[in-house]
């Protein structure tokens, strides 16, 4: 009866991408190397930034960015607690303090409304969340920032393509990006420190790789030493050249990819306006190209029972779903471990219980977006 299983996410990944890896792995340099170099030159150009760091993954850029900023104990950084796990354990590792800031209940994104009073003597960083593609309220939050000395560093995990008032996000500032696989493209694993801050790049490039200041590919292009010297302690985050050879392929079909996500959320959109029970997300009008990363909604009452509920309905019909996030201070070590928040982050919470990302992916058909509607239908039918 049921068809086969809709994943919520699957990489597009394409015979030349599939050819561009296989002549890293027969050239004989597999790992860091001048194909993440020209990762990082091409990833630069595509957002308009003025230089790009190539790394293992977005925690590892958050990671390097908190240390670069020398960001530790006695300092709070802000952000919401509905992000991804990543940003909040690498505040705590660091030992500085998370604080927590609401978001705002249709966007889900942190506001100047809701960071400004957070801001303390110890504020160090504000690390904003550009959710599901669209993109938060970058100037005032950038002004808030710059008023108190402030760094702001943008989570862009979601936001690869995403252009906020006519500029595409890492453009000017300091914006991460991820190419974990359900993200807009991917490099199996990897991640991209874009800024304009010269200096804070030029550390993250250090620390990226020992702490040596060049990596091994310097050292073999350029004839430096072979025993380079540790200019200061730092992390094994460098992007291999097999990776950065996919991530190349990726990004020149990004616009593509972009494009096939707006049609499909578009239909969705259209097609679930009259389901009860479903709220989709808002996207500011600041957002003028959104990268539609995720398609979430906001399951009601009319629909099922519960979000779980819905999600475990949604699977009994061979339909995948996603849950972006469960908000970081109801997790385990958060509850027992943070100051309760009490109360303050209703809108957080409102949506933590009640979010639902549904499969949207590329290569999904507009076929496959009528099966899930049709499912949620039947879902709401059965309530
Ligand atoms: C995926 C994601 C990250 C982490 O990316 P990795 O490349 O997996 O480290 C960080 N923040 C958000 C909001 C994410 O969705």
């Amino acid at each position: 009866m049921s068809r086969k299983f809709l994943p919520f996410s699957r990489p597009a990944i394409g015979e030349d991408e599939i050819a561009a890896v296989a002549a890293v792995m027969r050239s004989g340099w597999i790992t860091t190397g001048a194909r993440a170099a020209e990762f990082e030159d091409r990833f630069a150009a595509y957002c308009g930034a003025a230089s790009a760091v190539a790394l293992n993954s977005a925690t590892a850029g958050m990671h390097l960015a908190l240390a670069a900023l020398g960001i530790g104990p006695g300092d709070e950084v802000i952000t919401p607690s509905m992000t991804w796990v990543s940003t909040v354990n690498l505040i705590v590792l660091a030992g500085a303090v998370p604080v927590f800031a609401d978001i705002d209940r249709d966007t889900m994104m942190v506001t100047p409304e809701t960071v400004e009073p957070l801001i303390t003597s110890r504020t160090r960083a504000i690390i904003p969340v550009h959710f599901a593609g669209a993109c938060c309220e970058l100037a005032p939050l950038r002004e808030l920032a710059d008023a108190g000395n402030i760094s702001l560093i943008e989570d862009a995990a979601h936001a690869v393509g995403s252009e906020y008032d006519g500029r595409m996000i890492g453009s000017s500032g300091t914006a991460i990006f991820s190419f974990h696989p359900i993200k807009n493209m991917t490099c199996g694993e990897g991640g991209m420190v874009v800024s304009d801050d010269a200096e804070l790049l030029e550390r993250i490039r250090r620390l990226k790789f020992h702490g040596l200041g060049v990596d091994a590919y310097d050292r073999a292009t350029q004839g430096r030493a072979p025993q380079a010297e540790v200019i200061e302690p730092g992390f094994k985050y460098n992007l291999t050249d097999i990776a950065a050879a996919l991530g190349m392929g990726q990004l020149s079909r990004l616009d593509g990819f972009i494009a096939r996500r707006t049609l499909l959320a578009e239909r969705y959109l259209c097609l679930l306006a009259d389901v009860p029970g479903i709220t989709p997300l808002a996207v500011p009008e600041s957002t003028s190209r959104h990268a539609w990363h995720l398609l979430i909604v906001r399951i009601g009452e009319e629909l099922a029972p519960d979000r779980d509920a819905f999600m475990a309905a949604l699977k009994g019909k061979n339909i995948g779903t996603g849950l972006h996030f469960k908000a970081v201070h109801t997790q385990k070590y958060y509850r027992d471990h943070l100051p309760s928040t009490d109360g303050g982050l209703v809108a957080t919470e409102w949506n933590s219980e009640r979010i639902c990302s549904l499969p949207l992916f590329p290569d999904m058909t507009m076929a496959d977006v009528d099966r899930v509607v049709t499912a949620i239908r039947e879902v709401g039918d059965a309530t």
